[in-house]
């Protein structure tokens, strides 16, 4: 039977970023208040991966083992580009998932974050046998692949995998029509192959939840009524072909304003599209690195640098143009708060870059970090051997 997404709510739950992943220490008991006040706004989809740190286990005890298994759509993904030599890893990751999960069945099973280098090792490894069968078997509904990818890499894939029910992309408006990632074309592709589109980082990371002075005091002109969060999940939530955005929430607080957005859902007007539009130019202007903290890097790097803490201390920098305060950041974020490396650590392998679904340039963001954030009250020694 196929994906029926009028079933599905607009709002869905990403659980890539509960709190306490970095150190292993998600609570369960907070992550179920999260999970009772967005089933109680209406809200039935939950997007999880057999690679988040703590996810899936959390939302099995959270959410599968005190809810009707079909009261709520469940989602995850298996993953080639690390922790797989072959179809049985695939198969492992399978059936850990399910156990974590506690439940028989997957609604909607995705191979993770297809695009550049990472696509070869899905086709190696025969990914896309092994979900049609894990559908075949009773174990997965539906099936399909999260994707950050160009315009032709997606039609591509589609052709290629004509059984693909849906498709899960990036979609945030100061990408819309950036010419790295193409998102307004990759939207178009989907379209034309009718296939059903679920929106991740509508928020980018969050940081469009805080824009830059120039950007914000765009939107303050003309979206009085609604937070930058709200702004940016309405902008996803309007595109066509989106039936499901995403968004990562780790406090009642955002659920509940994540919620509210979408309870009375309005798509944006003309002249917010447009202010949308001047924002997003102000921002691309802006020396802002877009990292989204997905942690892809974290997974593949030898030494274990701090990378998206390291960024969005440089973010802090270039938003507030205050050294010190960065290099506290860092300090507090990527040694305190995560137990990991600063940038001085990097044997620049090059690992990250590769893995990196944003493309972006970490190790020309690490010499600045380095140069013009470091000497400002260098860590104490003996953080830099943790
Ligand atoms: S280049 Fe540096 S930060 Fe990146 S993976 Fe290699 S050691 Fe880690
Ligand atoms: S640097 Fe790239 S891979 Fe690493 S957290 Fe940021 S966006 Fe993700």
């Amino acid at each position: 039977m196929a994906l029926n997404t009028s079933n599905i709510s607009k709002l869905g739950f990403g659980c890539m970023r509960f709190e306490g992943r970095a150190t292993d220490s998600i609570d369960v008991n907070r992550t179920a208040q999260l999970v009772d006040r967005y089933l109680e706004a209406g809200g039935n989809y939950f997007d999880t991966a057999w690679a988040y740190p703590g996810s899936e286990a959390v939302l099995g005890e959270a959410l599968v083992s005190r809810y009707p298994r079909d009261s709520f759509y469940l989602a995850t993904k298996c993953v080639a580009w690390t922790h797989c030599e072959g179809p049985d890893d695939l198969e492992k990751q399978l059936q850990e998932s399910l156990a974590a999960l506690q439940t028989d069945y997957i609604d909607v099973y995705l191979m993770h974050n297809l695009g550049g280098p990472r696509t070869a090792a899905f086709r190696a490894h025969g990914a896309w046998e092994f979900m049609k069968s894990a559908k075949e078997r009773g174990l997965v509904r539906h099936i399909g692949f999260s994707a950050h990818c160009t315009p032709e890499e997606l039609e591509e894939f589609l052709s290629e995998f004509p059984e693909t029910e849906v498709v899960q992309l990036q979609i945030n408006y100061i990408d819309w029509e950036n010419p790295t990632f193409r998102e307004r074309e990759c939207v178009e592709v989907a379209n034309r192959h009718g296939v059903p589109i679920i929106a991740m980082e509508p928020v980018k990371g969050g940081m469009l939840a805080n824009p830059p002075k120039k950007a914000a005091e765009i939107l303050d002109e003309v979206m009085l009524d609604y937070s930058y969060a709200a702004s940016a999940l309405r902008f996803t939530a309007s595109v066509d072909g989106v039936f499901c955005t995403l968004s990562g929430m780790n406090t009642i607080e955002m659920v509940e304003e994540n919620c509210n957005t979408f309870s009375d859902f309005k798509p944006l007007d003309e002249r917010e599209l447009e202010a949308i539009d001047r924002a997003q130019k102000a921002m691309r202007g802006s020396e802002i690195v877009a990292c989204t903290a997905c942690d892809y890097c974290a997974k593949v790097c030898p030494v274990g640098v701090g990378i998206s803490g390291s960024i969005n201390a440089f973010n802090h920098y270039i938003n507030y143009g205050d050294p010190t305060q960065a290099n506290e950041q860092l300090g507090f974020i990527v040694m305190f708060g995560a137990g990991k490396l600063p940038p001085v650590a990097c044997i620049r392998c090059g690992a990250c870059e590769e893995a990196c679904p944003q493309n972006l340039e970490i190790l020309k963001c690490f010499d600045r970090i380095i140069a013009e954030i470091m000497p400002h009250t260098p860590p104490p020694p003996d953080l830099m051997k943790m």
